[in-house]
């Protein structure tokens, strides 16, 4: 049984107060399969890029146990890309410039071997492409993640609610939140989006920590307080990734256990911002995971 995972492989530009970064590697799905496979091994990756992708990224995904067999190399296209410039205070950030590329008519095949699915994540890529995939599968998944950002609820709203109707949990962030539901309470949000078909939401609120809603509980996880945060991209992903490989890996998915895969998620989300793009998720070991689990674990500890 396998872990699906959905997203964009990419090219980003960031620039934060803390330094600028020419083309660099990113993208929904490479931050989500990263962060997972610290949990779970058996990953499948669907996705597309362009000739000009560095297969040496490909081959540090498949050394993690990631199967890149889904993932479409057009040769003769651009890669994805995106720039994003950061204020100030970190946790808001411009879009400076979104390419499409191969992204634009992207059609997600499925390898015949990834029917076998159990848990699908459904990374931040235009809706449509994210339900396609769900239609394709010859099985339901037991649980759909499903993440999404700003420009898709702009640009493919009414397409964005279809596929939210399939979901299961969606991962979003509270300015997301906001624009999705029209009302600023994220109380009030939250059950106007769950109403949209997930039954479990997730707010996440930069360096202000995430939020777990389903029926009438109410689940809040911090954020863990760092001395230096260089550059956000991806730590959504990678809370995604964290959360969902931690479900895939208990077979557990449950309100209860959903609360200790927001605290993993979290806890990846953490070293995520430490260095720019995907830099060090590739330079973490279980070891560092165990250790900053523990931090969290004593950072919300109220002593009862
Ligand atoms: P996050 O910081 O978790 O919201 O995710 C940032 C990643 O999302 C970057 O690596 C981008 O390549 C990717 N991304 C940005 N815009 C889009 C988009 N419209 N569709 C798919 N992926 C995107």
């Amino acid at each position: 049984m396998s872990l699906l995972v959905l997203g964009s492989v990419a090219f980003d530009a960031i620039e934060t107060p803390f330094g600028k970064t020419d083309k660099i590697v990113g993208g929904s799905a490479s931050y989500i399969s990263l962060s997972a496979s610290f949990f779970y091994n058996n990953l499948n990756l669907v996705s597309v890029v362009g000739g000009d992708f560095p297969t040496n990224f490909l081959n540090i995904l498949n050394s993690r146990g990631i199967d890149t067999q889904g993932l479409q190399i057009k040769h003769n296209e651009k890669t994805f890309f995106w720039s994003g410039k950061y204020h100030n205070d970190m946790n808001s950030r411009d879009t400076l410039i979104t390419e499409l590329n191969v992204l634009g008519d992207f059609d997600p095949l499925l390898p015949e071997k990834y029917n076998d699915c159990k848990y699908l994540i459904l990374g931040n890529l235009h809706p449509a492409v994210q339900s396609t995939l769900i239609e394709r599968l010859k099985n339901k998944p037991e649980l759909i993640v499903m993440d999404t950002m700003n420009f898709w609820i702009s640009t493919a709203k009414n397409q964005l609610r279809d596929t939210l109707a399939l979901t299961d949990v969606l991962i979003i962030n509270d300015e997301e939140a906001r624009q999705l539901s029209g009302e600023y309470s994220l109380l009030k949000a939250s059950r106007i989006i769950r109403n949209m078909g997930p039954q479990y939401l997730v707010i996440k609120k930069g360096e202000h920590g995430a939020l777990l809603f389903h029926k009438n509980e109410i689940f809040y996880c911090p954020a863990l307080p760092l001395e230096e945060v260089f550059d956000p991209t991806g730590a959504g992903d990678t809370f995604a990734g964290g959360f969902t490989g931690y479900l895939a890996k208990t077979g557990d998915t449950s309100f209860t256990n959903m609360k200790k895969a927001v605290v993993y998620g979290s806890t990846m989300a953490s070293f995520c911002v430490e260095k720019f793009g995907t830099e060090k998720l590739l330079e973490l070991t279980d070891d560092n995971v165990k250790e900053r689990l523990d931090l969290f674990l004593r950072l919300s500890d109220m002593g009862f």
